[in-house]
């Protein structure tokens, strides 16, 4: 058995998958033992984050994971950029456990639960009703799901005479260009989107798109919900995502309606880094307002927490992995916010929120996407089990993953990406002046 002084750093691979639903990049970094830690970069993103790092860490003893993000910290960012430093730290947080034979959880302090709250993300393709989603989301319930989250926005009303007015051509060309970002819950973002037209209309800020609301439009959306209420009833927490790019104070009409069907939060109603808009939204609402899952490092949510955001949604693997959200709980705690972790990734991904979710003090639930993908519970061993809407923390060591399912790996494998696990030799000898400061 080698000594903890004497581990080392030896190699980290990656393999692309997609179809499960999103596109998942996960990670192996290799020891000079027969230890190896699993990571996984954001959803969505590209591995290059993750392979930028690879020349910072190798010969590098994995067991002081502080340190060694405190090396590659400079390189993360805010969304997918925060991928790659997330999912190394996470990688290294699983040798740890792996080498001491303890789980993550234990090393974040301890559990705060033996079973954690699951709740999946639910929508009803094309034309549909509140009554529609209504039903979706009753299947949830029969399954065992206890909290419940839909998407509900201005895609509802494109077609819809009179409930919209925007510049002239702006609704036309988020119909022709952008639809398959605001619709994109059974996939993963498309190359597509990030060129040319398609680029220029997904990234209109809200408050740019000069898209506003009429009260015909109101009144739709808030039947929509007063459908849905209607079906699974007023007992269960009910979530509201992808409300749209209208302004900050159109989602405050529509949050006043709301107010009477006791939505759980609005999530990301302008882009997170506006705190004034963020601040205006928690001034004239009563409806809990969330957002975070584009937040690299703790300390950004600091403004928003002041502002008056009541729940953050934060992804493992954007923020900078477990220590960051354990931070961010530190908080969480000190504001009165509650904490939902967002999580649309690999059962890796999904690993490392259930075991932050354990450590962490005030946490309501772990997002989930895969639910209708039998294949995504098999890509780990042991396979991924719910249980009534609940997933049990593993008391085995590091993440509780004992190896992947390299079959399925292949079979999902991403056509325009290098084969899993090919050789990233080429990313030894990347430098830079990595000082911070003159
Ligand atoms: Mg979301």
């Amino acid at each position: 058995m080698i000594k903890a002084s004497e581990l080392k750093i030896t190699d980290i691979r990656f393999a692309d998958i997609d179809g499960l639903p999103k596109h998942m990049i996960l990670i192996k970094v290799f020891t000079n033992s027969d230890i190896v830690g699993y990571g996984e970069v954001r959803d969505a993103s590209s591995a290059t984050y993750a392979k930028m790092l690879k020349s910072r860490l190798i010969g590098e003893n994995p067991l002081n994971v502080e340190k060694l993000f405190e090396r590659i910290k400079q390189f993360g960012g805010h969304s997918r950029q925060g991928g790659g430093v997330s999912g190394i730290e996470i990688a290294l947080f699983d040798i740890v456990g792996k080498f001491y034979k303890i789980p993550v959880y234990q090393l974040l302090g301890g559990k705060y639960r033996d079973r954690v709250r699951i709740y999946c993300d639910t929508d009803v393709d094309g034309k549909h009703t509140g009554k529609d989603m209504g039903k979706a989301l009753k299947r949830r319930m029969e399954d065992g799901f206890t909290y419940l989250k839909m998407d509900l926005g201005i895609e509802m009303l494109l077609d819809e005479p009179g409930t919209l007015n925007a510049p002239a051509g702006m609704l036309e060309d988020i119909k022709k260009y952008s639809m398959k970002a605001i619709c994109h819950q059974s996939g993963s973002i498309d190359k597509s989107l990030m060129f040319g037209k398609n680029y220029e209309i997904f990234t209109v800020p809200h408050y740019a798109t000069g898209i506003h609301i009429t009260e015909k439009g109101l009144d739709i959306l808030e039947n929509y919900v007063r459908e849905v209420r209607e079906e699974i009833g007023y007992e269960i927490p009910l979530a509201i995502d992808h409300f749209g790019h209208v302004a900050i104070e159109d989602a405050i009409r529509f949050a006043r309606r709301l107010e009477k069907y006791n939505i759980a939060w609005m999530e990301d109603l302008a882009p997170w880094m506006l705190t004034e808009h963020y601040r205006k939204f928690a001034k004239n609402s009563c409806v809990p307002l969330c957002t975070g899952e584009d937040i690299y490092l703790a300390e950004n949510f600091e403004p928003l927490l002041s502002a008056g955001v009541n729940v953050v949604h934060p992804d493992a693997l954007t923020i900078g992995g477990l220590l960051q959200l354990k931070k961010l709980g530190a908080l969480c705690e000190k504001y009165g916010v509650a904490i939902a972790l967002h999580m649309a990734e690999s059962p890796i991904g999904f690993m490392a929120a259930i075991h932050a979710a354990a450590a962490l003090k005030n946490v309501l639930a772990v997002e989930f996407h895969s639910v209708d993908h039998p294949e995504w519970y098999k890509l780990v061993e042991p396979n991924i089990r719910l249980e009534d809407g609940f997933f049990a923390v593993p008391d085995t060591p590091g993440l509780g993953i004992d190896s992947l399912c390299e079959e399925l790996i292949t079979r999902f494998s991403k056509k325009d990406c290098p084969e899993p696990w090919a050789p990233t030799d080429e990313w030894n000898g990347e430098w830079s002046n990595d000082r911070t400061w003159s």
